[in-house]
């Protein structure tokens, strides 16, 4: 496996890369068995899978959510190379933003609406990495959890209104036991709140009305920031203390009352 730390080398390494399939999985590390499959379907796909670990701060609103966001790079290589991963790039910010994040990416529907309406940039932070991360790799095929799915829409999106020749593939979530969407965050939880979080998904998996979702759910200790419907797609975010919890779920009944 090689590690790869500056774009400069990337991109040598890469264009000895002729006529090769290459899968790419974009992630901020601490990485778990979410990631894991991710990275298992490219190359299963893929003649080379390249991971990229950048925790990227132009994504965070918030100062505490990115100096708390947990750090494991060590375990992370070494899950990495167990996995096959064939090349690792840990860019650093100055590589990846020499314009110091002066052009960005705006999307002006639905990146303003839930996550986008709460956390002032954060899919300007999104797509303006991912779109980076994508001209430096030229993969042919990138991997996205279907955990984050206004994230994965949103670029699929820009893949289609910039012309982007990569196709995009939506990976379904990975759930602890106990139904508890994987995320890095979860490692932030404390115990008892590691008990409760379960708790979110197996209510918005239910058939309750919203509004008795919405009861349950703050009866149980979240803080929600909204649980709505975009589609298909039943959307939440709840805070358990100080930890941002993330879910979807396909509708069960269409007819969901308000
Ligand atoms: P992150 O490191 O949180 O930016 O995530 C990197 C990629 O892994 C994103 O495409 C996420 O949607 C995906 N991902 C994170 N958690 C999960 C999960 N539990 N199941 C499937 N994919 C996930």
């Amino acid at each position: 496996m090689k590690v790869i730390k500056t774009i400069n080398k990337f991109s040598s390494v890469r264009n000895s890369l002729i006529n090769q399939k290459i899968g790419f999985i974009p992630t901020m590390g601490a990485l778990h068995l979410g990631h894991l499959s991710l990275i298992r379907k490219s190359i299963n796909d893929s003649h080379i899978t390249v991971v990229s670990i950048f925790l990227n701060p132009t994504q965070f609103d918030n100062k505490n959510d990115l100096n708390n966001y947990p750090n494991s790079l060590n375990q992370d290589l070494k899950k990495l190379k167990t996995s096959g991963v064939d090349i690792v790039l840990l860019p650093n910010f100055s590589d990846i933003f020499p314009d110091d994040y002066n052009f960005q990416i705006h999307e002006n529907n639905l990146s303003k609406k839930y996550c986008g309406s709460l956390r002032n940039g954060h899919f300007n932070g999104v797509l303006t990495i991912v779109m980076k991360l994508f001209n430096i790799v030229q993969p042919n095929i990138a991997y996205f959890g279907m955990k984050d799915f206004q994230q994965l829409t949103l670029i699929k999106k820009m893949i289609h209104a910039f012309f982007i020749p990569i196709e995009i593939v939506a990976c379904e979530t990975i759930r602890e036991k106990d139904g508890l969407a994987m995320s890095s965050r979860n490692l932030n939880l404390t115990a008892n709140e590691r008990k409760l979080a379960p708790l979110l998904y197996k209510t918005i998996n239910s058939t309750l009305s919203l509004s008795e979702m919405k009861r349950k759910l703050i009866n149980f200790g979240f803080k929600l920031d909204y649980l709505e419907i975009h589609g298909k797609q039943l959307l939440v975010t709840a805070y358990l203390g100080k930890v941002r919890l993330i879910d979807n779920v396909q509708l069960k009944k269409l007819d969901h009352a308000a």
